[in-house]
């Protein structure tokens, strides 16, 4: 009997409208971890090379970690897996809640969808009974109303994930939302889904994982708990924690970030969320400013950034939530009765900075209801945020007129012309329907120069974090498979989170800030482990709440006894695996070049990121050398190719050159 996972993925094709159970051998989920990685195997290995993502050979997966649905803290994430429609890349998008564990509980390791169906339908699987079903009454509802209708007609326990109508309008900047608005929001995942005319994928189990040593895993988990669940911290602690965005001038003077004792971080996360740094991170140059080419403390003050504080939004808040088996909790839920409504979900930083500093928009009100309909239409903030700022600076500069904006005074800062353009965006309506796709594709379509006012990498617009303060987030804004993200392994970005307290074995080499090819040895590990998380369904936040038993919980679940080069071992093969996808593909990532306006190029004269310049294709050719790619092309070598038992990839890339 299979420890630690059920061993098999269930395949659903919406042409033939059957299901299939693929058995998968337990060297599968060694070498891969499950989740994800089990994911890009599976796609590498089925879906037909130049598959366009909206063609019926086009498959979406959705894959929870390998801890997932256990009671393994922090555990309760899934990734959603395909070719990305805006990207044309590897693209994954991840998202929490209690979707991932519904998955395990139907006895399966992963969903699989391929084909397309000609009208809307819904996927339902629930305990031994499968059914693909008409979906007509849902289609053009929004998320919450859907799932309303859903848990109504196949009861409460049901858990659903869903497009809204940014997926079925096809928005390439679309995603798949679950738990009423968490979202896999990122490379345009739910425009598959929308092409594939599939609403909903709603799933009822009561199966549970077995465990090779249930008391030694617990054992893990409840010392973990003890630990980290958020204590009360005490008047003090509140004052000081509600009192953060007023010290934001002054920890700007001081050059201090977002770091911290993790004790101090998770109380930070349990009682703000990722909005505590929305004031601080504006002042500090972190955020993005007016399309990357604004500067906080001049054009957006901090008279401006303190409207959007934490202590500002938190006013709203009814109760906290988060996602399944987590400790820290770090949601909340909002009741906003200027805006009449009801619940609605916090905001997170990504959406109150891309629709707030990066746009000058000091009106909280309006980023809550933003947020709101996004959430309802499952489409990416991130995106639509930076492609509204490609738009305004295309008015600013006449490219676009009131004519073309459908008569929006597209100015900066107007709350009124932003609310308006996103529900455009959302509907495909007018000025909108040239946005939908992001900014890259709607310069391509209204060219006369607009094309560098699109800040973009490879089509993916880049996220609220800049890399003159997080160095390396250019390396892999730039070059990660998935391109243009913040979440994927940038050694800067993950060392807030002192990687050396997070996973002990993990050893990083002493003085790694200080020396170019030590830099590279601890790049190395961050992205194989980043990997391994992912894989493992564990929220990128645990690498800032202190150790975590990673090894003790994997080799409790499956009765492997698996070390921490083994893991960095797997980690490394799924990202060069990714690397290989894109390759495969046709995608020339390492000829990719950011704008000037991320990197400082020219530097600004003035302010936090003063005379800063960011170097970051010297960075990835040191990448590749260490880890064992060619730093010419980015094409891993035969012999890394073979070592990481990937043989079945060398003739797909090397019949290419
Ligand atoms: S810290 Fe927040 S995002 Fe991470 S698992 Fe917990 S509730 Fe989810």
């Amino acid at each position: 009997m299979n420890k630690g996972f059920f061993g098999k993925v269930l395949w659903v094709d919406l042409s033939t409208e059957t299901f299939r159970e693929q058995n998968i051998p337990e060297t599968s989920y060694r070498s891969y971890l499950g989740g994800y990685g089990l994911g890009c195997e599976l796609i590498y290995r089925n879906m037909p090379v130049h598959t366009s993502p909206f063609e019926e050979d086009s498959i979406l997966g959705f894959f929870p970690g390998l801890l997932t649905g256990t009671a393994a803290p922090l555990t309760g994430r899934f990734m959603v897996v395909g070719k990305s429609p805006l990207t044309n890349t590897w693209g994954d998008a991840n998202a929490g809640g209690t979707f991932g564990p519904a998955i395990k509980k139907c006895g399966y390791d992963g969903i699989l969808i391929e084909g397309k169906s000609n009208s809307p339908k819904i996927i339902l699987i629930k305990q031994s009974e499968r059914q693909i079903l008409d979906g007509t009454d849902y289609w053009g509802k929004d998320i919450v109303l859907t799932e309303k209708l859903l848990k109504e007609k196949f009861g409460t326990s049901v858990r659903i994930a869903s497009i809204g109508k940014a997926g079925e309008n096809l928005s390439k900047i679309s995603g798949i939302t679950n738990d009423h608005g968490r979202i896999a929001a990122r490379a345009g995942l739910g425009a598959i889904m929308g092409s594939k005319k599939l609403k909903s994928l709603i799933l009822d189990g009561n199966r549970k994982v077995n465990i090779s040593d249930k008391s030694k895993f617990m054992g893990h988990v409840k010392k973990y708990n003890k630990n980290a669940v958020p204590k009360d911290p005490g008047l003090t602690m509140k004052y000081i924690l509600y009192q953060l965005p007023n010290m934001a001038k002054m920890l700007r003077k001081l050059n201090i970030g977002m770091s911290g004792p993790s004790n101090i971080i998770r109380s930070v996360y349990r009682h703000l969320g990722t909005i505590a740094g929305n004031t601080i991170s504006a002042e500090n140059g972190d955020t993005p400013i007016k399309n990357w080419k604004g500067i906080g403390m001049y054009d957006f003050p901090f008279e401006k950034s303190i409207k959007l504080s934490s202590t500002n939004i938190i006013t709203y808040k009814v109760r906290d939530y988060g996602c399944f088996s987590c400790p820290i909790q770090c949601g909340a839920i909002l009741k906003v009765p200027e805006l009449g409504i009801e619940e609605t979900h916090q905001p997170e930083y990504e959406t109150c900075a891309a629709f707030g500093p990066f746009l000058l928009n000091d009106d909280l009100l309006s980023i809550i209801k933003i947020n709101d309909l996004c959430n309802r239409a499952a489409i990416d903030t991130i995106s639509t945020g930076v492609t509204i700022g490609f738009a305004i600076e295309c008015y600013e500069n006449g490219i676009l007129t009131k004519k073309d904006t459908d008569g929006l005074e597209l100015t900066w800062g107007n709350a009124d012309a932003i609310v308006s353009l996103t529900k455009k965006i959302i509907n495909r309506e007018g000025f909108g329907d040239l946005l939908a796709d992001g900014c890259k594709i709607a310069s391509e379509k209204i060219g006369n120069g607009s094309e560098k006012y699109a800040i973009t990498s490879l089509g993916s617009e880049i996220p609220m974090h800049n890399p003159r303060v997080i160095e390396s987030l250019a390396f892999s804004y730039a070059y990660d498979p998935t391109p243009g993200r913040h979440t994927t392994a940038s050694i800067d970005f993950f060392d807030i989170g002192n990687m050396n307290t997070f996973i002990k074995e993990l050893k990083f080499p002493f003085g790694w800030k200080w020396s170019a090819k030590r830099k590279q040895k601890a790049q190395r590990k961050v992205t194989a482990i980043h990997q391994v998380i992912s894989c493992l369904g564990l929220c990128l936040f645990s690498s800032q709440f202190g150790n975590y038993p990673l090894l003790g919980l994997i080799n409790s679940l499956t009765g492997w006894n698996v070390s921490i080069e083994e893991l960095i071992t797997t980690g490394i093969r799924i990202q060069t695996l990714r690397q290989a996808f894109n390759i495969r593909e046709g995608v020339k990532i390492h000829t990719n070049e950011l704008s000037g306006r991320i990197i400082g190029d020219p530097p600004d004269t003035k302010g936090p990121n003063k005379g800063v310049t960011i170097e970051y294709k010297k960075f990835y050719e040191l990448f590749c050398q260490e880890i064992g790619w060619n730093p010419e092309n980015g094409y891993p070598l035969i012999k890394t190719l073979s070592n990481l038992d990937l043989d079945y990839v060398i003739n797909d890339l090397y019949e290419l050159i």
